[in-house]
């Protein structure tokens, strides 16, 4: 078998042509601010490609840069700048951010009704209980490509790599209420082989260069990407061994334009929800 390739930019980039007709639709510019503290290199390139693509969407975004060297109280004081300015509708932290800055505390501080990214622990927690309110776009970005190739989580056996609160956690709760028979697994799974054999779905988000083999994949599972890994010579690839999992599976993301194109479309699409929620809309 040779799986039907999942075309995340191709899937991405339809929604966000819907979402710019939105906005253009919209009697006022909906707002994004990016944060950015230091230097990272990935983060930059990350923030620069949400930034543009925002921008392109008809959304007023705005990157603020502050120094590596900024303190936890003046990031605090950031954000609670822009939690006050009426023209922002969403707040996005750039992630990780410099040692001595817990990313908690400032997380929390985010206005839930700005916090696109959706993790700040009030929609964690509505998540959680089954009553999404802004959800994390990366695990949002998963449920649109399944629903885009088609996959019906319903009644399948759905296996999420990774716990992490940014995908795991929030994609198995999006998952599980979808119908499906989500099993969780981390570093701590005895056989992650068997594991990932017993499901319909997969979707691996460890950041583990292609751990997942293709004889862990039941013939005809899905097979979601969510890994990004550079590896030495300086080719991105993902969690999982592409071209020995295509051959056994049904459908498949490529990494890169998989998952990531979906990741930022989904920013887009949670700053016009934030947006019109809070203007009543
Ligand atoms: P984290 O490092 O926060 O979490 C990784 C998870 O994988 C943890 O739950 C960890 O287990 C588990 N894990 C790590 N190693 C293993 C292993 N050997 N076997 C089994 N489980 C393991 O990562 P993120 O969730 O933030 O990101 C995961 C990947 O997704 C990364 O490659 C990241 O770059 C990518 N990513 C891609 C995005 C996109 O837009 N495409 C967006 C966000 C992330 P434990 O909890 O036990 O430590």
């Amino acid at each position: 078998m040779t799986a039907r390739i999942i075309e995340g930019r191709a899937v991405a980039a339809a929604m966000r042509t819907v979402l710019a007709a939105r906005v253009a639709a919209l009697p006022f510019q909906p707002g994004l601010a990016v944060v950015l503290v230091g230097d990272d290199p990935a983060s930059s390139v990350y923030v620069r490609t949400k930034d543009r693509a925002a921008a392109a969407a008809g959304i007023a975004a705005s990157t603020i840069r502050l120094p590596a060297d900024t303190t936890e109280a003046a990031l605090l004081a950031e954000v609670a700048r822009l939690n006050a300015d009426p023209a922002v509708d969403g707040i996005l932290v750039q992630l990780p951010l410099p040692r001595g800055i817990r990313a908690a505390v400032v997380i929390d501080l985010i206005d839930p009704a700005k916090d696109v990214d959706g993790f700040n622990p009030q929609n964690a927690g509505l998540l959680a209980v089954g009553r999404p309110a802004m959800v994390p776009c990366t695990p949002l970005g998963v449920m649109k490509l399944l629903e885009a190739a088609g996959v019906v989580p319903a009644g399948q056996r759905a296996l999420v790599l990774g716990r992490s609160t940014i995908v795991g956690r929030p994609l198995a709760a999006l998952l599980m209420a979808a119908d499906a028979t989500v099993t969780v697994a981390h570093s701590r799974t005895h056989d992650l082989a068997a594991e990932c054999r017993r499901a319909d779905i997969v979707v691996a988000a460890i950041g583990r260069a292609e751990m997942v083999r293709g004889d862990w994949i039941s013939p005809g599972a899905t097979v979601i990407d969510v890994g990004i890994n550079r590896l030495p010579d300086g080719r991105l690839v993902g969690d999982v061994a592409f071209a020995e999992c295509a051959a056994v599976a049904g459908a498949i993301t490529p990494v890169p334009g998989g998952v990531g194109p979906m990741t930022i479309a989904c920013l887009l699409e949670n700053t016009v929800t934030a947006a019109l929620r809070r203007r009543g809309g």
